[in-house]
């Protein structure tokens, strides 16, 4: 049985008072997580404040960095590595958003590089894929799912593949209030798990989480999260006020 995982990705918004007053309410808001797993994903100058603000509340929400890059230290300036991440408490880390791969160049062969390293570190992945409106139109969607998966995911081990959380997220609905219906996202979270069959087998699909991205809203969460390979959701917009992402969480389905 799949619990449910819900993720904030705060991007680059919010200063670090805003930062640790969101960790604050959040932390406060989410005592007692029964039946879902949540993180939260600040800036990477804000980690470590937030994630001492969660542990001034004792809190069961987990800190997630948006990125990282592969090699473990040396001459990258500006970036960090999965040992940093792992240094400063976080627990999960986003990689392959659709915001890197489209807007900053990232490729399926960075990705992956970056979901190796991820593990070495004892991070736990959570790696994005989605296809662009245009591949969508032209019927494309499938067939560019399947080349991240393959190309993101490539190499995993079948215990890697079981603790990997993949977000379906399709670029068309991030942050522009068109959310993918229930239905449209069911059919991609169900594409995704028979890849997961046919690459590994029927165990470590049904132990996959496959969260949906796009514009989730309180009002649309139910819906979604009641489909039944949608185990749960990366928040962008959403996760940035604390009555918002509590009120997605509040939909989880025995929450
Ligand atoms: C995201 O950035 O991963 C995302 C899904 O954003 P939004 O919820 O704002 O569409």
């Amino acid at each position: 049985m799949r619990r449910y995982f819900i993720a904030g990705n705060w991007k680059m918004n919010l200063n670090r008072a805003d930062s640790i007053s969101l960790a604050g309410e959040i932390g406060k808001g989410l005592l007692d997580l029964p039946a879902v797993d949540v993180a939260i994903c600040p800036p990477a100058v804000y980690l470590e404040a937030v994630g001492n603000t969660l542990a001034a509340h004792d809190s069961p929400v987990a800190l997630g960095a948006q990125d990282m890059y592969p090699p473990d230290s040396g001459a990258y300036t500006g970036e960090l590595s999965g040992a940093m991440l792992q240094d400063i408490g976080c627990r999960y880390v986003i990689l392959g958003h659709s915001e890197r791969r489209h807007i900053l160049g990232e490729d399926n062969q960075l990705v992956n590089q970056k979901l190796h390293a991820a593990f070495r570190h004892d991070l736990l992945p959570i790696v994005c894929v989605g296809e662009t409106i245009t591949d969508r139109r032209s019927g494309q969607t499938g067939e560019v799912i399947q080349a991240q998966f393959e190309g993101s995911l490539a190499g995993l081990t079948a215990e890697q593949m079981a603790i990997t959380t993949i977000a379906y997220e399709p670029v068309w609905a991030i942050g522009t209030g068109e959310v993918a219906t229930p239905e449209q996202a069911q059919q991609v979270h169900a594409d995704l798990r028979s890849m997961l069959e046919k690459s590994y087998n029927s165990e470590v699909a049904s132990l996959v989480r496959i969260q949906y991205g796009g514009s989730v809203k309180p009002d649309n969460a139910a819906q979604l999260l009641s489909q039944p390979d949608i185990d749960g959701a990366l928040v962008g917009g959403a996760s940035l006020s604390a009555e918002s992402f509590i009120g997605i969480i509040q939909q989880v389905p025995g929450n």
